[in-house]
């Protein structure tokens, strides 16, 4: 969907505006443009709760899509429904690889094992590119710190025909501590358990202290995303494409 706002400047004038603005002042930002076609693309991971409660805090009505791509820890799913009902989140929504998805491209369950990329493909890419077609832009959790390719993250960005607002891209580990600390925030259960970041069981792993806060994630291949930020050619979305 096009806005009136939209102009080839817009990201740009968007970054020079917002680009040292706290992570409240660009969700309000991000409200006040793009109202209900706006969304909030959320893993209910590691440090997922800082943004959602500054979301609750702001607008409570504001989908939150989260991506149950049934190969999650249980705990993230026991933790996405304490978490949503704790803030008092109204419009969470479950995103799951559609039945037709799984019985073409992996019928068994196992294709993490031979082909992370296809596997994300129908569990992650897909589901999310169906559900984020109805909205205009949304916002991510990702934060420089968090290295890779994620180092010159912008505050604003424009993908695959949508913005795309990082509230917390300027923020530390000590900046999410602090948050989380102050408004007394659950954590991930794993988290104690060494996961700094958590994604599905068959790819995450614990990692050791003083390893960056991904490296459990493919740990071992040269993967480091799952595809969901990775910009696509423009095309019906179909099985077995490439990410
Ligand atoms: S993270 Fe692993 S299990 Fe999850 S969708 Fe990607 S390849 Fe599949």
């Amino acid at each position: 969907m096009a806005f009136e706002t939209e102009t080839p400047d817009l990201v740009a004038d968007l970054n020079g505006r917002l680009r040292n603005a706290s992570p409240q002042e660009i969700l309000r930002e991000a409200i006040n443009m793009y109202g209900d076609q706006l969304a909030l693309v959320s893993s209910f991971g590691a440090e997922s709760a800082v943004l959602l409660h500054m979301l609750a805090q702001i607008d409570r009505d504001t989908p939150v899509l989260f991506l149950d791509t049934g190969q999650l820890f249980g705990q993230t799913l026991d933790y996405r429904k304490q978490l949503a009902a704790k803030l008092g989140l109204t419009d969470v929504r479950d995103l799951r690889p559609s039945f037709a998805d799984l019985a073409t491209g992996d019928p068994n369950a196992d294709l993490y094992k031979t082909d992370t990329d296809a596997c994300c493909h129908i569990r992650k890419v897909l589901p999310l590119d169906r559900a984020i077609e109805g909205f205009g832009a949304w916002i991510t959790g990702r934060k420089r710190f968090h290295g890779g390719d994620r180092l010159r993250l912008a505050v604003v960005e424009k993908a695959d025909g949508k913005v795309k607002f990082n509230p917390l891209a300027n923020w530390t580990k000590a900046d999410l501590d602090a948050y989380a600390a102050e408004h007394d925030l659950p954590p991930h259960p794993l988290v104690a358990m060494g996961y700094p970041s958590v994604g599905c069981w068959p790819c995450t792993s614990p990692v050791e202290d003083g390893q960056d806060v991904r490296a459990g994630r493919w740990a071992g291949s040269d993967k480091t995303e799952c595809g969901i930020h990775v910009e696509r050619a423009q095309a019906p979305v179909e099985v077995g494409g490439d990410i």
